[in-house]
């Protein structure tokens, strides 16, 4: 049996990251919140884009005003007024200033502006007691970047601040890859849909309908392949199909040494070669990876040399990859804490993040005495808030196994016992692994 760290190891190792020429796609900036950037993004323009006024105020010449002050002041000609979005006509000469507002380009002629609570206006003329520094509030064109520049490298994330750079760029077209295609299948004779009745012994899919969310909240596309029996050819058909169809396999249950656990025959009936077969983990210990498909990675000039279209460039790409198969546990917890701890790093690995895919572990105060039993790194699930400016954990109430579903809603964190470590007292410290929204 594998240790967490060693199972991480294997299965980051594993992940090769979509082809950043490739398994690309060119959307609009509207649609682009979320999706990683595929290639660097280079400014077209200088920004800012003209010399502005940075207050609302008077636009002047520094040689005008440098030396005024409370017993000295200067008074200024007004000769035009300046809002935003407007171009200036006149060239301010000595003794003459330009009413100016916040966003507005600046006149020729003038470098300074002062702000207007500085200032005293006295019909078409201005006051002015206080010398201001040189240049003050203009921002000069080019200021924060020149055309050419690099605004944005390649394999982050468009959230919002990187949306507005685009825009105020004019990128109105983003080249990003394109989602990760997960397929999802529940094995199980057992599992029926929700909206059926029950009848005896039957137990409804959860699964497939958590780690379809979890899937989605990484920017990925899952592909429902729903409930498979308990039997090997109908499993067989199930991975053939995910094969062809995705770049990464989720499938749980039949991953246990009962009879009916047929996963680990079909990865290799199919050829598949299995990594992982348990981990030292507690939910989660039988958990299968394994990878199948092609094993030499596609070479660019076998996909340049194809005189085909892009989308079949794309399939064949697809299908020339070797696939990474999750065999996670049945156990709807043990579901979702596999995933967490080494499915959704793998895919956010494999979605092109450069950075910050990896799983994030913070250390916080426990409000209560944790304990574990055995030897294996357990995880307890809770919540992570914030009190008095510290990290605190709070273990989720009621039954903490790997079947009970419950007492998982609105959790956001997984605390974490390593091997031979049993207990840690109340107000001790442990790390926790952050799940879920924040
Ligand atoms: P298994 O890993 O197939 O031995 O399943 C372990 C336990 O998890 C059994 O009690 C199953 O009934 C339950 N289980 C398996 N798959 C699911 C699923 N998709 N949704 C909810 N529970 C499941
Ligand atoms: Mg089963």
């Amino acid at each position: 049996m594998l240790s967490v760290n060693e199972a991480e190891a294997i299965i980051f190792n594993l992940v090769q990251p979509l082809d950043n020429q490739l398994n690309t796609e060119i959307i609009d900036l509207r649609q682009a919140q979320g999706r990683i950037l595929a290639a660097a993004i280079t400014s077209k323009l200088d920004f800012p884009h003209w010399d502005n006024s940075a207050m609302d105020g008077y636009a002047v010449r520094y040689e005008d005003v440098k030396a005024c002050n409370a017993e000295n002041p200067v008074i200024l000609e007004v000769i035009e007024e300046i809002p935003a979005g407007y171009q200036p006509i006149s060239t301010l000469q000595p003794g003459q200033a330009a009413r100016i507002f916040t966003g507005a380009v600046m006149p020729a002629g003038a470098d300074t502006v002062i702000m207007q609570e500085m200032t005293q206006p006295q019909s078409n003329c201005v006051l002015i007691q206080v010398a201001p520094k040189p240049q003050e509030f203009v921002r000069k064109r080019a200021s924060y970047y020149h055309a050419g520049d690099e605004l944005l490298p390649a394999g982050i994330m468009i959230n919002a601040p990187e949306t507005a750079i685009l825009a105020a760029a004019q990128c109105n077209d983003i080249c990003v890859f394109r989602k990760p295609k997960v397929a999802i299948f529940s094995t199980g004779n057992e599992l029926v849909t929700p909206e059926k009745s029950l009848k005896a012994g039957q137990i409804v899919d959860s699964n497939q309908y958590a780690l379809a969310a979890l899937v989605r909240q990484l920017g990925a596309e899952p592909i429902i392949l729903g409930i498979v029996a308990d039997e090997p050819k109908a499993l067989a058909e199930v991975v053939k199909t995910a094969l062809n169809s995705a770049d990464i396999i989720l499938s749980s249950g039949g991953v246990s040494v009962g009879d009916y656990d047929y996963v680990e025959q079909i990865i290799q009936a199919l050829a598949g070669e299995i990594h992982i077969r348990s981990v030292g983990m507690k939910p989660g210990k039988p958990l299968t990876v394994a990878t199948l498909g092609h094993k030499d990675s596609v070479v660019n000039s076998d996909i340049d040399n194809l005189q085909v279209s892009n989308s079949a460039v794309e399939n064949r790409h697809l299908n020339l990859r070797q696939k990474l198969y999750f065999g996670l546990p049945g156990n709807p917890v043990s579901a979702l804490v596999t995933f967490w701890r080494f499915v959704q790093p793998a895919i956010a690995k494999f979605s092109g993040l450069a950075d910050g895919w990896k799983p994030v572990f913070m250390k916080a105060k426990t409000k209560q005495e944790l304990r574990s039993s055995g030897d294996r790194e357990s995880y307890i699930w809770g919540k992570l808030t914030i009190v008095d400016g510290v990290y605190e954990f709070g273990v989720a109430g009621g039954s903490q196994v790997s079947g009970n579903l419950i007492n998982l809603a609105q959790t956001n964190a997984l605390a974490v016992l390593p091997p031979g470590q049993n207990l840690i007292p109340a107000a001790g410290e442990v790390w926790v692994l952050l799940v879920g929204n924040h």
